[in-house]
């Protein structure tokens, strides 16, 4: 029989009305004649509510302890699924992460899929029942339960795919399939039909979190065919699959990714000496912070000004320790800004198009938006600018790339 593994998101079982239309949806693609393993979300909320109430308790909670809290909203959504299934008639059976047995690491929080024993879910195929799975969690080597990181339930559907050799992972969510940018943002966003791996990986780093970047990076490596569909209504959502060589034309820009979550440092006057960046970027690992975009600009005067950015919930902690670094290193001033924002072009056309930078930073000059720092790699071209034009950016550059639901792109 062929083998579907079925994703449903938050707003999908948000309540339980919903829960029951999703069952009636299983329950018809089980009758269909296909063999069904679902991976679920917490209900919509819950997930923060369970982070909120042990932030109550602990202003830093002990990661292990956390995971243990905040695995539960799965644990009810599987159970819940599972009755709304049987009561229509069609046996069905539930699962934590650890009755699967979804080895991960130990990194409680952002664990990572080692293993999956398949073996209890495809005994339970055989006997005809629809496999409900916890999405988000794990156990590690110690018993000990992990999480996978936020939104991590795609990573379990896309790893359950893979382990059991399903035909597609079908991701069912409250948008019906990856749009040229969030529809929420820009009214005139399009539905791609499909989407290739790279791109899509690229838009879920630089911001569309729609999917996450580990389902995404695990369905490439492994050549799960992933699909992303509406919850709500039938439609063929959107397809993510390798690129095809066919010789069909390729848009340029198949899509814009934006992310409010950075913040940019800044370090004036540096020595322009060898080492002065590993002095700065340095302690920055060391504290344990990732750093995004780079840029560092030679001035006249035989020093350098040494730009970074990081995730906005690190910039205090980034703040505190370039401080440190400015004294130790004689560098003139720190200047900091977090109210900036990230905004991304993404398409592999780009690769055979000359010409895409200068329109996109034409179309955000004629806007008057004043580009702060630039980087780019083969298919993605991102700038980041003042965080208040972020929604102009985007519908302007949306427009400017033939995207919009009425364009040409
Ligand atoms: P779920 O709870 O089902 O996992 P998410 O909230 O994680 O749902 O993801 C769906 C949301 O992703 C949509 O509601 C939409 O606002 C947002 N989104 C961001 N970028 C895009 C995009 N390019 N295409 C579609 N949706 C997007
Ligand atoms: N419930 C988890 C979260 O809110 C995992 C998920 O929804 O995929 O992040
Ligand atoms: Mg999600």
């Amino acid at each position: 029989m062929t083998l579907i593994v079925q994703k449903y998101g938050g707003t999908s079982i948000g309540t339980v009305e919903r829960i029951q239309a999703v069952a009636k949806k299983i329950v018809k693609a089980k009758q269909a004649g296909l063999d069904i393993v679902v991976a679920v979300s917490a209900m919509s909320g819950e997930t923060n509510r369970l982070i909120n109430l042990a932030r109550e308790i602990s202003a830093s909670p002990c990661a292990r302890e956390l995971d243990v809290v905040v695995s539960t909203g799965e644990q009810v959504t599987i159970g819940l699924l599972s009755l709304a299934i049987k009561e229509l008639g069609v046996e069905a059976v539930s699962y934590t992460g650890s009755q699967v047995r979804i080895l991960t690491d130990d990194a409680h929080g952002k664990a990572r899929i080692q293993e999956i024993d398949a073996k209890n879910i495809s005994q339970d195929l055989q006997q005809g029942r629809v496999v409900v799975v916890a999405g988000f969690q794990g156990v590690n080597n110690n018993g000990s339960i992990t999480t996978l990181g936020r939104g991590g339930s795609d990573t379990t559907a896309v790893a359950l795919a893979a382990a059991l050799s399903a035909k597609e992972c079908q991701i069912y969510t409250d948008v019906d399939g990856v749009y040229t940018t969030d529809p929420r943002v820009v009214e005139r966003a399009r539905r791609l039909d499909r989407i290739t791996f790279e791109e899509m990986l690229e838009m879920a780093s630089l911001g569309s979190k729609v999917l996450q970047i580990r389902a995404v990076e695990f369905a490439g490596k492994y050549g799960v065919p992933l699909r992303v569909l509406s919850s709500f209504e039938d439609g063929p959502g959107t397809l993510i699959s390798a690129e095809e060589d066919g010789s069909m034309e390729k848009p340029v820009i198949s899509g814009i990714a934006f992310n409010r979550d950075e913040a940019k440092l800044t370090l004036r006057g540096v020595p322009d000496t060898p080492g002065i960046a590993s002095q700065i970027i340095g302690p920055i690992g060391d504290a344990n912070i990732e750093v995004d975009m780079i840029v560092q600009n030679v001035g006249e005067d035989q020093s350098n000004d040494f730009t970074f950015t990081v995730h906005r919930s690190e910039y205090d902690k980034a703040v505190g320790v370039l401080n440190g670094v400015a004294k130790q290193i004689k560098a003139k001033e720190v200047v900091t800004d977090n109210r900036i924002a990230k905004v991304s072009i993404v398409g592999v056309g780009m690769r055979s198009h000359a010409g895409v930078a200068s329109t996109m930073f034409r179309a955000l000059a004629n806007e008057s938006i004043n580009i702060q720092m630039i980087s780019t790699s083969e298919i993605k071209i991102s700038v980041v600018i003042e965080e208040k034009y972020l929604e102009l950016a985007v519908r302007t550059l949306h427009t400017a790339f033939g995207l919009d639901m009425d364009g040409t792109g």
